[in-house]
């Protein structure tokens, strides 16, 4: 897996109902397969695999699968991906669009606690690096294992679970990945840390395609990564994939996407701004659509294309 060169922008997709409903939609082919086609057919160059919530020990404690079972169950979400490659590698006629590449989703670790401490880090003040590395461990061993092309580190709230899963990738030399953490404001990722000082350590590693941020609102995005450009250098790029901009309300949630309307085109609107800034993969998380990134991919080729 190289690096795409300096012209080229990637898409990478990752959709809110894998947030919700990880383990229904592993075990749910047939919807997961088709619905990920979609994205495809829209113009995402990258999926990740519906495993950001999926954990061998919460597949063992709550489904009470054995250990083996878990991995096997985990290692799915990795075959649906490559089905819908396949499926749509076999329709599409349109001969410039690369092979997709399928990126193993691995999320914070708070995402197991279930009590929306994903969203703060607050739980790695009590745990050390090794601790988050052993937690981590075996959800990379089974989605390497199972053949992605690259592992997503993703939505990562803290500086330490970043840097521990930095650590953790270098036991599998062969891996590529990205990092990318979510953020609170425009300076400062989810557990408080500057986003500046919690690149540092990430961009030195030779497995990491790109770093960046992932699930926020999309006009924070530009002050973060202006913050940390000087850092950067020019060894790594960016990869920034926010949401939608709407915000998630505990009580009614979001509202159904089928009663949405694409996102006002905020992704193709901001693209060309963050790719001027050092973005190399720019694409959609949470309620992002398939018509987001058909907008996103016609702005970057036209740009591309005069580049
Ligand atoms: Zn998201």
């Amino acid at each position: 897996m190289k690096n795409p060169s300096h012209c080229e922008v990637n898409m990478v997709l990752h959709v809110d109902l894998y947030y919700s409903i990880s383990i229904s939609v592993l075990q749910n082919s047939f919807q997961n397969c088709c619905f990920t086609s979609r994205y495809l057919s829209s113009g995402a160059d990258v999926i990740t695999t519906a495993t950001y919530q999926a954990t061998l020990a919460g597949f063992v404690k709550y489904l009470d699968l054995k250990s083996e079972e878990a991995a096997q169950l985990l290692q799915s979400g990795v075959y649906l991906a490559k089905e819908a490659v396949a499926e749509f590698l076999s329709e599409s006629r349109n001969s410039e669009r690369r092979k997709p590449l399928i990126a193993g989703s691995i999320g914070p670790y708070g995402v197991f606690l279930h009590d929306r401490s994903e969203y703060s880090g607050n739980y790695v003040d009590s745990m050390t690096k090794e601790e988050l590395k052993a937690w981590h461990r075996p959800q990379m061993q089974s989605l390497i294992t199972a053949g992605v092309d690259l592992i997503a580190m993703e939505t990562i709230p803290s500086q330490k679970e970043g840097e521990a899963l930095v650590e953790l990738l270098r036991e599998f030399p062969n891996a590529k990945a990205w990092l990318s953490f979510s953020a609170k404001d425009g300076k400062c990722i989810s557990h408080g840390e500057n986003f500046d000082d919690a690149v540092k350590f990430p961009i030195k590693s030779d497995q990491l395609v790109a770093v960046g941020i992932n699930c926020c609102c999309p006009d924070i995005i530009s002050p973060l990564l202006m913050s940390a450009n000087k850092t950067r250098g020019t060894k790594i790029g960016w990869i920034v994939y926010p949401n939608s901009g709407e915000t998630w309300n505990p009580n009614t949630h979001y509202i159904s996407s089928l009663e949405r309307e694409p996102v006002n085109n905020q992704l193709a609107k901001f693209a060309l701004e963050w790719k001027e800034l050092g973005a190399k993969w720019i694409g959609g998380c949470c309620r992002t659509t398939p018509a987001d990134i058909a907008e996103l991919r016609a702005t970057l080729t036209l740009d591309l294309s005069h580049d």
